[in-house]
């Protein structure tokens, strides 16, 4: 059988299959490498309860990491959508590394500012994400509470993801987004026996036919230990025009001589303030 997981909490999974049922299933084997979102062959071994076998090839993989381990966020998504808000404060740190993530695996990367009904807020909200719309990230104002609509074009067509620091207002978007995802993360933490009726694990549901929203738990770090330096390089994309421009190909962009990227910095074409963070993260 085929199905595809749309829900993971653990090492435990929920499938969905072809039919729209739901069925709990572990993982072959000790090492669980699945994510919310994959597709997987899998066996029934009873009438509530199956195995996966394999996990079909992933069109995208988003994840997070630190020195110990990976976090599998969710597979096969074709959009990451960040959700801040004006209130509480967000972490532009987290807003990049998020940013960074989807830039590694190629997948477009949208930003939500939430509680835009926040008037007092709004203007500071702007400023700091200014840096991010200057790079040319697109940016959608909207009130979850009462304009959740606003997004739903932004989602049409795609398999998008919702990740961001709690409290930025991802719960009240998916629930006004897919009125039946407070019965489905019921139906989902049932077949989980989580006991628990709130969103403690990735769930997917669906928006229409053709549109999906993966709903992630609230992050308060976003480790990127998974990639190199290449990588991380790579996916600051103002950086890409200079890359292979140094003296040295073996570059740290830190002391060296003839450095394009430092030169970049100096000149503005570069925030200093990206640059740092860069590396910070490449510690
Ligand atoms: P999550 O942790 O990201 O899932 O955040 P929640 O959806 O639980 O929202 C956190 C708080 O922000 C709750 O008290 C929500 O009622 C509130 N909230 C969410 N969206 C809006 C909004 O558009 N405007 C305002 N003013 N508050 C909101
Ligand atoms: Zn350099």
């Amino acid at each position: 059988m085929e199905g595809r997981v749309v829900a993971a909490h653990g090492r435990q999974y929920v499938v969905e299959l072809a039919d729209g049922s739901l069925l709990p299933c572990f993982p072959r084997g000790k090492k669980s490498e699945v994510a919310c979102g994959d597709r997987v062959d899998l066996q029934r071994t009873s009438d509530d309860q199956g195995v996966i076998e394999a996990i079909q090839p992933r069109t995208s993989l988003l994840y997070r990491s630190n020195e110990i381990r990976q976090k599998l966020i969710a597979a096969n998504v074709d959009q990451v959508v960040i959700v801040v808000a004006t209130e509480p404060g967000f972490s532009d740190e987290l807003v990049t590394r998020a940013l960074l993530a989807a830039e590694s695996e190629e997948i477009e990367p949208l930003i939500v500012l939430n509680k835009c009904d926040l008037a007092d807020k709004l203007a500071a909200a702007r400023a700091q994400l200014a840096v991010f719309a200057g790079l040319g990230y697109r940016i959608v104002e909207l009130s979850a509470r009462d304009h959740a609509e606003d997004l739903r074009p932004d989602l049409h067509g795609h398999t998008s993801v919702l990740v961001g620091q709690s409290g930025m207002g991802k719960s009240t978007l998916v629930n006004a987004l897919v009125p039946e995802a407070r019965a489905a993360t019921r139906e989902i933490s049932a077949a989980l026996d989580s006991g628990k009726h709130t969103t403690t694990h990735a769930a997917l549901y669906h928006l229409d036919a053709d549109s999906q929203l993966i709903d992630s738990p609230g992050l308060q770090e976003f480790g990127l230990g998974h990639l190199d330096r290449q990588e991380i390089e790579h996916a600051f994309r103002e950086f890409r025009p200079y890359l292979g421009q140094c003296r040295f190909r073996d570059c740290h962009h830190d002391r060296e001589p003839d450095c394009a990227l430092t030169a970049a910095v100096e000149a503005g074409h570069i925030d200093a303030r990206r640059f740092a963070l860069y590396h910070r993260i490449v510690g």
